[in-house]
This record gives C-alpha cells, structure tokens and sequence, in this order.
C-alpha cells in the first residue's frame, strides 16, 4: 500500500535504523543523511519516511509530505551554509535519469560549481 515501508527498500531500512547512515536532520515526517558516494562537498539525501517510489508518487499520494521533503532541503542548505553560493535539488525520477533506489529522495548538493546542463 502507498507510503507502507516495504522489506526490500534500502532507505526503509534507513529509516526503521536497520541500515546505518550519518543522519543530519530530522522531522517526524522525513530524515536527511549523507550520500554514502557523495558527487560534491556537501551532498545530502532527504526522504520521506513514508515508502514512495519516486517524486511523482510521492507528489500525487501526499503532497504535504512532498513540500515537508523541500523544505527540509532546504533547510540543509542553510545547515550547510549553502544558501549564499547556492544549491541544487534533484529528483532522479526513472532509471533512465539515473534513479537507483526507489524510494523518492531529493539529492541536495552544493560546495563547487554545478554545470548546467547536468549530464
Ligand atoms: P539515485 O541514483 O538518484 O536513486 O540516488 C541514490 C543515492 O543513494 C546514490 O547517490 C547513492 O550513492 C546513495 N546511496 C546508496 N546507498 C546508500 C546508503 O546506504 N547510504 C547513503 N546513501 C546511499
């Protein structure tokens, strides 16, 4: 059922403190960790701790839950002093943009310069 933690995700298993990660922020309703592989000085992943596949069903089965995830982002941006040189907010969204795990996160990143367009 949506948003019910599924056995086999990895970021539920972050999220029931299974799995272990270097956790920077948290809500009752979402958790922010360090990428394990991170692409840039800060690079930070912010879940819902609802289970959704991605942003879109996310977006359209909570949407509130969908804005607590950007405001999160956003408040990691300020965490990490970010706000000034900026930032950037991604959502892979399918395999072919390079989603790897299907549990909705938006990559916060910043630190060095971020080309557009991304690759
Ligand atoms: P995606 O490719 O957009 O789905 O992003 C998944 C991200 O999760 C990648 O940037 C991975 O480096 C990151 N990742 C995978 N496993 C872990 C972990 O156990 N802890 C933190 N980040 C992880």
């Amino acid at each position: 059922m949506a948003g019910e933690p599924q056995a086999d995700c990895l970021f539920c298993k972050i999220v029931a403190g299974e799995v272990p990660a270097t956790v920077v922020r948290e809500t009752e309703t979402t958790v922010a960790f360090r990428d394990i592989n991170p692409q840039a000085p800060t690079h930070v992943l912010v879940i819902p701790k609802a289970h959704y596949a991605d942003a879109a069903a996310l977006a359209a089965g909570a949407p509130q839950l969908a804005a607590d995830v950007l405001r999160e982002a956003g408040q990691v941006a300020a965490d990490e002093k970010a706000e000034e040189s900026g930032y950037r907010v991604v959502f892979n969204t399918g395999s072919g943009a390079g989603q790897t795990v299907f549990h909705a996160h938006a990559h916060v990143l910043a630190g060095r310069g971020l080309e557009w367009p991304p690759g």
